[in-house]
């Protein structure tokens, strides 16, 4: 199986200081009191992951995502996620047996993609995880309320879900891109 090895949040939402959880094997699980950032860290995966809506993250506009500063602390200009894999087993079709995304977002607008430390482009993270359930249209982040849309979905939405574990939606996406040419 592919697990998940690693977040690093530096300036993202409330986290000013670098932050690392090291997930170890079964379940995971994030407690603290109301409002100190237990959701932020969900964001923080979303994000990573390449979520363009700054809504679906809480915010208005993405530069919310920054952090902003608090009555003791100035407000940071850039915000940094990286996410790692163990892909002992190769199930990313990365030929790493450990694969880190990073995204970075400045106040300039600047943003940044990189794969193992190199720059990339969305587009290369979007396909390195197509398939694997894990991508932001996948079936590994089931939010609050999403249970019932899965159940109560078209039948056509519902098997989007079935396609993409079934590991067939990279091919119906380069079909796509090939008619477009
Ligand atoms: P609950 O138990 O109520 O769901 P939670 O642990 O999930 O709480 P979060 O929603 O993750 O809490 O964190 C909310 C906090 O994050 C708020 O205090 C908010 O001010 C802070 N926050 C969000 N965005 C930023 C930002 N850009 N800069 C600084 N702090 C931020
Ligand atoms: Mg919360």
């Amino acid at each position: 199986a592919l697990y998940l090895k690693k977040l690093e949040v530096y300036g993202f939402k409330s986290f000013a200081d670098k932050i690392s959880i090291d997930f170890r094997n079964g379940i995971t699980g994030i407690v603290g009191p109301n409002g100190s950032g237990k959701s932020n860290v969900i964001d923080a995966v979303r994000w990573v992951l390449g979520e363009q809506s700054p809504k679906t993250l809480r915010g208005s506009k993405m530069e919310d995502i920054i952090f902003n500063g608090t009555s003791h602390r100035k407000p940071l200009g850039m915000a940094e996620v990286s996410l790692t894999f163990n892909n002992s087993e190769k199930l990313l079709p990365i030929d790493y047996s450990e694969v880190t995304i990073t995204r970075r977002l400045y106040r300039s607008g600047e943003s940044e993609y990189l794969i193992n430390k190199i720059p990339c482009r969305l587009k290369d993270i979007r396909e390195l995880l197509m398939d694997t359930g894990i991508g932001i249209d996948g079936y590994s982040l089931i939010g609050q309320g999403q249970i019932d849309g899965i159940l109560s979905n078209k039948p056509e939405e519902r098997r989007q879900i079935f396609e993409e574990a079934a590991g067939i939606v990279k091919f119906k996406s380069r079909k796509l891109e090939a008619e477009k040419k």
